[in-house]
């Protein structure tokens, strides 16, 4: 189960932070890091600073995948979390990180992946990037001070993530029972199926002049948070597409 759980650092300004990150990992079991877009960073010539703080799991560090946009870091993933520090405007499933362990243990036993998505040091995940997420984490620190470091925020969702691992394998006492209330007979959608059928909707909508592309306001992040929060199988999108291509069919008659 370890291995399908994928840590996500979005534009990482210090690398330190990244080497602190992959030691986080590595302690709790982890081993997918996907960087997008690192500041003064190459997993192949990683820098002194980052050395340093991975010490013994440079080894995680140096096999990071590094892309350049959000979506080639979570185009094979089932469930993307975003761990945030703040309330934000649009409210979205917001969940404590055991809850949203035991629901990533969901996923995981299906043989899918999760990933859990850090934001920048100093700005955090963009409202943008947080919409693109299903659920967002927030560890529930002092109200006062409740921005924590990013690797100290990837350890502690690593460890609940080991825990809720333990737990389901029978290596711990604990109630981690967590589920979407189904148990899923298809695989999952995977953010490319999600983001290929909102597009398609969009389309759609726009066709049908329902979406003014002039004036969208929050029509798409509204229905794209709706989506998500069903988590969809690949079934229920093909049907969904299928109800899409006719209504552009008898649209255009
Ligand atoms: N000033 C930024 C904080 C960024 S901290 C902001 O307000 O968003 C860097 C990253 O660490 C955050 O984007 C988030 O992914 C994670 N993080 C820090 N504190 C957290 C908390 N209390 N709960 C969940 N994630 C947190």
């Amino acid at each position: 189960m370890f291995e399908d759980i994928r840590i996500v650092l979005i534009n990482t300004s210090h690398p330190g932070n990244i080497g602190s990150a992959a030691r986080a990992m590595k302690t709790m079991g982890l081993t997918d890091l996907v960087l997008v877009d690192p500041q003064n960073f190459d997993p192949a010539n990683p820098p002194e600073v980052a050395v340093s703080m991975a010490t013994g799991a440079v080894d995680i560090m140096s096999s990071a995948t590094v892309v350049s946009t959000f979506e080639e870091a979570v185009s094979d993933v089932a469930i993307v979390m975003g761990a945030s520090a703040r309330n934000r405007h649009i409210p979205w499933p917001l969940m404590q990180p055991r809850a949203a362990a035991g629901k990533a243990i969901d996923v995981l036993k299906n043989k899918q992946k999760v990933a859990l998505v850090f934001g920048r040091e100093r700005t955090g995940l963009t409202n943008e990037e947080l919409s693109m997420c299903q659920v967002h984490i927030h560890i529930p620190a002092n109200e006062e001070f409740s921005s924590l470091n990013v690797a100290s925020a990837v350890q502690v969702l690593s460890y609940e993530m080991r825990m809720a691992v333990l737990a389901h394998t029978g290596q711990l006492e604990a109630d981690y029972s967590g589920d979407w209330g189904v148990s899923w007979d298809n695989e999952l959608a995977t953010q490319d199926d999600i983001n290929g059928f909102i597009k398609h909707l969009e389309t759609t909508l726009v066709d049908i002049e329902f979406l003014d592309p002039t004036n969208p306001r929050q029509l798409m992040p509204r229905l794209r948070r709706l989506f998500q929060r069903a988590v969809p199988d690949k079934i229920e999108i093909n049907i969904l597409r299928g109800i899409l291509n006719m209504v552009k069919r008898n649209h255009d008659k």
